[in-house]
């Protein structure tokens, strides 16, 4: 049997997910937000949240606020109702200790960064999925881009999942914010090159072929188009090394482009 986080009764094994996040608009986006509403109410109620983002890279790796603190308004310009956005979660200090005794070694150091609280590529989709903002959440940062390093960090957290963690590594499928076209409906027809590399990428998660995806900067067509930078794409990796060792099945739960950007997310059971 296993135990729970606070020691209570056995919880049920979760997914992990990688997700497309969205900005902040991503609120006004009614079928965008109802796919996420549906996702979330698909699966067990999770013990806790473990969120990765692309909006957080540090090393070493640094857990973040174990203490409900304000969120992180990390986007310039928008409207002013986007800075009002309240989730107040709850911290979640017994999964950080959790997550430091898995991941903490001499080598390899877990820091903690107890002001640092949820940005938006961690709450713009919990809003949607857990809008009663009642299960203790926790970010860590990412500390690199290493695809195969963030693979074997996913992996060393995966005990977690059957303790009923919910792992969400949270990104964008493409990324390119050069090839945003925001003039036009969000549901327009893609460039090729991030439905050349959404389809790759649907296609590789399909075979399975996670040497190719680890490598995607290579093999993906049209990788750097679609990911100028990787840091959107990256939080896939700890999601799928969380999973790897015991994938039983993987759907890709939503599909389709924002302006043009690929939201395919995934779940991996
Ligand atoms: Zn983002």
């Amino acid at each position: 049997m296993t135990a729970t986080l606070d020691g209570a009764t056995a919880p049920v094994r979760m997914p992990a997910l990688y997700l497309s996040h969205g900005a902040p608009p991503l609120a006004d986006d009614t079928r965008w937000t109802r796919e996420l509403a549906a996702w979330s109410a698909d699966l067990p109620k999770p013990t806790a949240i473990l969120v990765v983002s692309a909006h957080w890279e540090e090393a070493p790796l640094t857990l973040g606020a174990t203490t409900t603190v304000p969120l992180l308004y990390d986007f310039w310009g928008f409207p002013e109702h986007y800075y009002r956005v309240r989730y107040a979660a709850p911290g979640a200090p017994a999964l950080a200790e959790r997550v430091r005794k898995l991941l903490h070694s001499p080598q390899h150091p877990v820091h903690q960064d107890p002001h640092r609280g949820l940005d938006h590529g961690a709450y713009v989709p919990l809003v949607e999925m857990y809008p009663d903002a009642d299960i203790p959440t926790l970010q860590i940062s990412m500390p690199t881009l290493d695809p195969q390093v963030l693979f074997e960090v996913g992996r060393t957290l995966a005990p977690l999942r059957d303790e009923g963690v919910l792992i969400i590594g949270s990104g964008f499928t493409t990324h390119n914010l050069r090839g945003l076209n925001m003039g036009r409906p969000a549901d327009h027809e893609p460039p090729a090159w991030s439905a050349e590399f959404d389809n790759w990428v649907r296609e590789a998660m399909a075979a399975r072929d996670f040497d190719a995806l680890i490598d995607f900067e290579h093999q993906g067509p049209a990788a750097q188009l679609a990911h100028p930078r990787t840091e959107h794409f990256a939080p896939l990796f700890v999601s799928l090394g969380a999973s790897v060792d015991s994938l039983r099945a993987d759907r890709s739960v939503i599909d389709g482009y924002w302006y043009g950007l690929s939201k395919r997310s995934f779940q991996f059971d």
